[in-house]
């Protein structure tokens, strides 16, 4: 279970000994969870971010777009800069050292997805995902073998032509994978860092990543067999019917953020953007289903898709896809979500009312 302790509630009063009876057998969260774990004799996984910190608050740190535009998403820097990175770093080793802990699960080490935009108009601003072309990652794109010129004239080209200007296309195709691949390796590297950081304090850790799923992963530079043998623990994030606007990460939410975004290729019919977004996700979705039917929700055979997905890539890891605690057919996503291999199942996030109501059929598929 993610989430469970509120980090000012005193951990007596929280789920932990429930949900021990229930028969669940960790924890993922801050201190305050570890600890309540801890208490009840749950095993205990911390869980920690990624470019964030008390010194880049200022705007100076934001990732830019493609128009050198500042963008906030998901309250992150530019994904690249060298102080961020080695201060989420010096984080994780701490965290590391924190007493009884199986190991540490490292979220939002990524680049912007289309949903990871702050709220305008009712929308995630897709512009967001448009980033980052700072300096310091035209830089960086450059010592890693990149053309950033290029890089960043084709993602101008996406851009135009997401917002109905007359650009072919199909000329910034090989500029558009690079960029995608820049966001790989860049992403990459810093997980492979934090899993040597946790390794260097104690090699017995567990090491875990809260990672989008095969649907969405490549998008954000999150590459599941880069991280063979580095990373223990992958928990995809197979939200399918999240409720709220804002909702990265979430399958329902990005997809149609991101079908949304395919609106202004003017040059595409309705059919063709679904033919576009099934060919960019490798779901299939199928013609009558449109933004506001895919922002409702998936059709729960996707739990059971995106795990298998994970499962072929990730030979040798424990795989934990963590699903919605208030998914309206909680038992079908437990079973669906097993069906397609996954060792264990996570929940996001922990809520009193839903444990009470659920807890007889969760007993009956933890002690099955
Ligand atoms: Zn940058």
């Amino acid at each position: 279970m993610y989430g469970c302790a509120d980090e000012k509630q005193p951990s007596e009063t929280i789920g932990a000994s429930k949900l021990r009876k229930i028969g669940f057998e960790a924890l993922v969260g801050g201190k305050k969870c570890v600890e309540a774990a801890r208490e009840n004799g749950l095993d205990a996984y911390a869980a920690c971010g990624a470019y964030r910190g008390p010194d880049f608050r200022d705007d100076s740190w934001l990732a830019q777009d493609v128009h050198g535009r500042r963008q906030r998403w998901f309250s992150s820097t530019c994904p690249t800069r060298k102080e961020v990175r080695a201060y989420n770093l010096s984080v994780v080793k701490e965290i590391a050292g924190w007493k009884g802990i199986k190991g540490v699960i490292i979220d939002g080490a990524r680049f912007a997805s289309p949903s990871s935009g702050e709220i305008k108009d009712g929308i995630a601003d897709p512009d967001a995902f448009f980033t980052c072309f700072c300096p310091a990652c035209m830089n960086k794109a450059r010592k890693m073998g990149f053309d950033p010129v290029a890089m960043q004239k084709a993602a101008a080209g996406l851009y135009d032509y997401l917002h109905g200007m007359p650009v072919r296309i199909e000329r910034h195709m090989e500029g558009l994978y690079e960029w995608m691949e820049f966001r790989r390796l860049s992403t990459t590297e810093h997980l492979l860092d934090f899993a040597k950081t946790v390794k260097s304090v104690n090699p017995d850790l567990k090491t875990g990543i809260f990672i989008f799923t095969p649907s969405l992963n490549k998008l954000v530079g999150q590459h599941y067999r880069d991280l063979a043998g580095a990373m223990d623990i992958f928990s995809p994030m197979i939200y399918r019917c999240y409720k709220e606007i804002s909702g990265p990460a979430c399958l329902n939410v990005e997809l149609a953020d991101l079908l949304a975004m395919l609106q202004g290729a003017k040059d595409l019919t309705d059919s063709d953007r679904i033919r576009v977004l099934s060919g960019l996700t490798g779901l299939v979705l199928s013609d009558g289903e449109d933004t506001a039917s895919i922002r409702k929700g998936l059709d729960i055979e996707v739990l059971r898709e995106e795990t298998s997905r994970s499962r072929v890539q990730t030979p040798g890891a424990v795989l934990a896809p963590i699903i919605e605690f208030d998914d309206p057919q909680l038992e079908e996503a437990l079973n669906k979500t097993l069906e397609g291999g996954a060792d264990a199942v996570n929940f996001f996030a922990y809520q009193d009312d839903i444990l009470e109501a659920q807890a007889q059929l969760l007993q009956k598929a933890a002690f099955s």
